[in-house]
């Protein structure tokens, strides 16, 4: 596309610039990742004005900036730069008549199912699926835009914090293929209940036309009935048995990884999975069935399926310390049903080990924020967790949570903050154990790394 172009789509107009100046490079808003011949797009943020880097982003190679204002550079001022990257999304879109989009939403493990249906599909053709967790309304076009002429399927991961999200997102980019994986209660604190949840996440399935594929969680009944709101054709996946892309005979191995039969309209084939959690189900029966309506057979995708993993990081990230130690971070992220999934890992690798759930306050509960903590502190009590260490003052409600189960004889302590956490397990940690380390981010994840860095 020529600047002239971008400017024309854009709403935008051209300063310093020759109009038929063409971007080759791709569009990117960090200078760093600029391919030459790219788009520089600057963000004014609160710490740092991407305007400040338009010169070095000339200088690497790009072809012109996008910004709010005249830097002295070749480029195109527009009014927003994320409407302009929408609308410039949503054109390349068009463009492409022959790419397969594919949108997928959920409450938990959509960016883990993302890397998932990339991997899957990377077999079959030119797969756009970047790592990392680009959902929102500045990711998600920037994702659209790394799809070319070459591209065969481009995967994206839809966040919502409220109604008209997905709808948004759906309007620059629409899928072919939707998949809704569950309806939690992640981010409920914008959305007030599940119901909330499941109106603004059904917007996906929504969107689709007849010529599309919904693939729906048939063992959430909020997502199952999400069927209603789509004129596209249903596919349920689960291991319910109206699922038609479904897990059978599911085990789990000592590291919390699952084993199943997945039997579909065209045939069945054992899949051994190297991820761990039994969430993992879902997450990959989701992510088969997207590969099975992309032309795969059950048998490639079983086998397949047995090779995943997981790209973007602190998601169900194990590892062995030399001193037998297991560590299971999971750190990037935590709501209530992430937790349950990842204590029942630590459960399920238990066996005959000790096990330590370090938990840190969760995020984004709204209203919930105290029964949220409560509920994973009393399933952690249930699961017999040996040692509780909740982190930080606001995660306190999590030991409340366990006290109330009468059968836990474990010991449930509150770190100040993350530095006495450290030190708490240090003290404590012996050959054997393992250990979840889960927050919502950066707080959190501070734990893991130091348990990493003990074992280098
Ligand atoms: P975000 O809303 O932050 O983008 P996400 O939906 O992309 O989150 P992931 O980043 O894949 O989700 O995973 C977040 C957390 O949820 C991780 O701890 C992961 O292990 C856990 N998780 C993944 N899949 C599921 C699932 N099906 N059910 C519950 N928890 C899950
Ligand atoms: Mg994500």
């Amino acid at each position: 596309m020529t600047l002239d172009e971008i400017a024309a789509i854009t709403g935008g107009h051209l300063v310093n610039a020759d109009p038929a100046a063409t971007v080759t490079g791709g569009v990117e808003y960090d200078t760093r990742a600029l391919l030459p011949g790219g788009l520089f797009v600057a963000f004014a943020g609160e710490k740092v004005d991407g305007h400040d880097f338009a010169a070095g982003a000339i200088a690497a190679g790009a072809t012109g900036v996008l910004g709010t204002r005249d830097t002295g550079q070749p480029g195109i001022v527009v009014d927003d730069p994320l409407r302009a990257l929408a609308a410039l999304a949503a054109v390349v879109v068009t463009r492409l008549p022959d790419l397969v989009v594919v949108g997928l939403t959920g409450s938990s493990g959509k960016t883990t199912t993302k890397d998932y249906i990339g991997q899957l599909l990377a077999h079959l053709g030119e797969t756009v699926a970047p790592a990392g967790s680009l959902n929102n309304e500045l990711g998600f076009p920037y994702t659209v835009l790394k799809a070319t002429p070459a591209t065969r399927f481009l995967v994206l991961e839809m966040g919502a914090r409220g109604i008209g999200h997905i709808r948004y997102l759906t309007d620059m980019a629409r899928p072919r293929i939707g998949v809704v994986l569950n309806v939690g209660a992640a981010h409920i604190g914008e959305f007030g209940s599940v119901e909330g949840t499941a109106q603004a996440k059904g917007e996906l399935v929504e969107a689709l036309d007849d010529t599309g594929v919904a693939i729906l969680n048939a063992d959430d009944p909020l997502v199952s009935a999400m069927a209603a709101r789509t004129g596209a054709r249903v596919v349920l996946v689960g291991e319910a048995a109206a699922a038609t892309v479904r897990a059978e005979d599911v085990t789990l191995d000592d590291r919390g990884r699952a084993a199943y039969t997945l039997v579909t309209t065209s045939g069945s084939a054992p899949v051994r999975l190297a991820v761990t959690g039994r969430h993992q189900v879902g997450n990959t029966l989701a992510a088969a069935a997207v590969a099975l309506e992309a032309g795969m057979g059950p048998a490639a995708v079983a086998a397949a399926l047995g090779e995943v993993g997981i790209v973007s990081g602190r998601r169900m990230d194990v590892f062995d310390r030399a001193d037998g130690v297991t560590v299971i971070d999971d750190s990037y992220n935590a709501n209530p049903s992430s937790t349950a999934a990842a204590l029942r890992a630590l459960a399920a690798m238990g066996e005959g080990r000790r096990t330590i759930a370090v938990l840190g306050f969760m995020a984004e509960l709204g209203e919930h924020e105290i029964s949220g903590h409560q509920e994973v502190g009393r399933l952690a009590a249930e699961l017999g967790v040996d040692r509780l260490v909740a982190v930080a003052g606001d995660a306190a409600p999590i030991l409340q949570g366990a006290a109330t189960v009468p059968a836990f004889k474990g010991e449930a302590v509150l770190a100040a903050d993350q530095a006495e956490a450290v030190a708490l397990l240090r003290d404590d940690l012996q050959p054997g154990d393992v250990v979840l380390v889960k927050g919502s981010r950066y707080r959190t994840w501070e734990v893991a790394d130091a348990l990493r860095a003990d074992a280098a």
